[in-house]
């Protein structure tokens, strides 16, 4: 297999797509990462992810994204940034960087401005009205303000076996100022080593960090398992291991890949989606279900497909 790539979410669908084409004319794995996940950051109908993405408890979009190189282990990370169009290049930029390759707030913004990234309003009308509809039902429904997770994390293997992992997202709904979940930490939202494979996780970051989900799973790939027993054991064994301390688990879904481009995928959820193509395999979206702590998958449905479309894109109302 020359090359693949593999992302969480159906909303990766059209940036793995654009990124097949890169790759497929032996275009490199930093390049497909930092196109696809451009793309889910442009488009304003995905909630929780670039242009659109919602807002923190001050209706301030804060946005959070990581790169990471696997063929060198560096990496590039920002939080809390606010108000640049894509993260994913600040990010990929700053894992150039020797020193100071993760910044925060103002510092970020400060970097993304002198290196001259775009700038633009990140708060959209839907969003802010995704806001204002969630602050009503958990003030009159009682109704948990962190319900839900959709980070874009994409990882790529191109024909030079190099491998790369981005992640981009607006974390979570309702979270307070400053707050900054796994999606830039490394080993936790994401991790690579072109000498093995990587992994990218969404879910509640609190508890993805406890884990260290995604340095877990690509350790164990280390050592001889494959994407999908690595992925089903590092979720299984972590919820196990939270459950023993009388504590709670949050949503968590991970995906994985091998530098021989086979994936694996697991989740505590249902109906969690994602996205794998490959030289052999034509971009496709799948779901898929925890069977008592074994993840199977199936091709989604034309019906599920149409219903996601409508479901992002229908009319919001407040009054
Ligand atoms: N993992 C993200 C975070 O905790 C949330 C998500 O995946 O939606 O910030």
């Amino acid at each position: 297999m020359k090359w693949a790539m593999v992302a969480t979410w159906r909303m990766a669908f059209e940036g793995v797509e654009k990124a097949s084409e890169i790759l497929s004319v032996g275009g490199n794995s930093k390049d497909a990462i930092e196109e696809s996940i451009k793309m889910v950051e442009d488009y304003p109908f995905y909630k929780s992810v670039g242009y659109g993405g919602l807002p923190n408890e001050h209706c301030e979009v804060e946005l959070d994204g990581a790169f990471m190189d696997g063929d060198t282990l560096s990496f590039g990370a920002i939080g809390g940034i606010k108000d640049f169009k894509n993260p994913i290049s600040i990010a990929r930029k700053l894992s150039m960087e020797r020193f100071n390759c993760f910044l925060v707030g103002k510092g970020a913004e400060e970097y993304a401005k002198q290196n001259g990234f775009e700038q633009r309003p990140m708060l959209t009308k839907r969003a802010e009205t995704h806001y204002k509809i969630r602050k009503r039902d958990i003030e009159e429904k009682g109704l948990s303000p962190y319900d839900g997770h959709d980070t874009v994390g994409i990882i790529a293997l191109d024909s030079l076996k190099s491998m790369t992992v981005g992640t981009s997202t607006s974390g979570l709904f309702m979270k307070k100022r400053g707050r900054v979940g796994d999606s830039p930490v490394s080993g936790s939202g994401f991790y690579v080593d072109s000498e093995v494979g990587g992994a990218t996780a969404t879910g509640l970051g609190e508890d993805i960090m406890k884990g260290c989900l995604s340095y877990e799973i690509v350790r164990l790939m280390a050592e001889g398992l494959s994407p999908q027993k690595a992925a089903d054991k590092a979720l299984n064994e972590f919820i196990r291991r939270i459950k023993a301390k009388g504590s709670k688990i949050g949503e968590i879904s991970i995906v994985a890949l091998n530098n021989q481009g086979e994936f694996g995928v697991a989740t505590n959820i249902k109906n969690f989606s994602f996205v794998y193509s490959s030289e052999k395999h034509k971009t496709t979206v799948y779901v898929c279900e925890n069977h008592e702590g074994e993840t199977t998958y199936e091709e989604a449905s034309e019906e599920w497909l149409e219903a996601y479309s409508k479901r992002i894109k229908e009319e919001l109302f407040f009054d």
